[in-house]
């Protein structure tokens, strides 16, 4: 059994890793066309970036391995695999619980992380890419870490979603995760100046948190940021 464990924890890890370094790799090359110089002197900071976010892929999959095994093993969790297990309704509504719940998670955590005694200990290795590249995607100290990897692990025990559902949440956590740091927008001017992109965080806004801090501070939605008065609006320089 504990080999099994392990192996599956080794595995998830792998597939962290190989996540990331394929989708920051990907923006990364698009970041070098799309602003030429954007990354020079930058090498230091991105190979930390890297070493970072490689030791919090490790963070990322053990819990997800070990989720992972028990579903397969003993049946654990609430994921399900056939399209009618639930109402047929309810499939486009779960991955859109899953991000409004993450983004919930992210944004309370992320502001007591800016208390200066939790910002030392767990935050201030994600605000030392000053600008932040798309490497910095999971450029976290191991204590961020950790409550970013618990997340989903815990909602799947929790809110019911289709697998496949699920893999959307991924994707869209890796792509915004991504393209958030990579220091310019990809989404068209209409879209993040229209009263949908006004809900909606994408890398002009999660720039503004990089370069003042004590702001914008969401993931995916600008709910919490509007509703406590603590979204400042778009960066002025991307
Ligand atoms: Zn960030
Ligand atoms: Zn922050």
């Amino acid at each position: 059994m504990w080999t099994a464990i392990i192996f599956s924890a080794l595995a998830m890890t792998a597939i962290v890793a190989a996540r990331y370094l394929a989708s920051s790799g990907v923006f990364a090359l698009a970041t070098s066309l799309r602003l030429p110089g954007y990354h020079a002197r930058l090498g230091r900071q991105i190979r930390r970036e890297i070493g970072w976010s490689l030791a919090s892929a490790a963070i990322y999959g053990i819990p997800a391995g070990v989720v992972a095994w028990g579903w397969q093993e003993h049946g654990w969790t609430r994921l399900y695999t056939e399209w009618d297990a639930m109402p047929l309704w309810y499939l486009p509504l779960a991955p859109l619980l899953y991000l409004f719940l993450h983004d919930a998670w992210f944004y309370w955590t992320h502001r007591l992380m800016h208390r200066p005694k939790w910002f030392r200990a767990m935050h201030a290795v994600h605000h030392a890419s000053r600008p932040p590249t798309a490497w910095a995607a999971m450029s976290f100290h191991p204590w961020e870490a950790i409550t970013g990897a618990i997340v989903i692990p815990l909602l799947v025990f929790l809110v019911p979603i289709h697998v496949a559902m699920l893999g959307l949440v991924l994707l869209v956590m890796t792509v915004m995760g991504v393209t958030n740091h990579m220091g310019w927008e990809m989404f068209p001017r209409t879209l993040v100046h229209s009263r949908l992109g006004g809900w909606l965080i994408t890398a002009s806004h999660h720039q503004r948190h990089h370069e003042e801090y004590k702001c914008n501070y969401g993931l995916y939605f600008r709910f919490w940021d509007r509703l406590c008065g603590t979204d400042k609006g778009l960066s002025a320089n991307i």
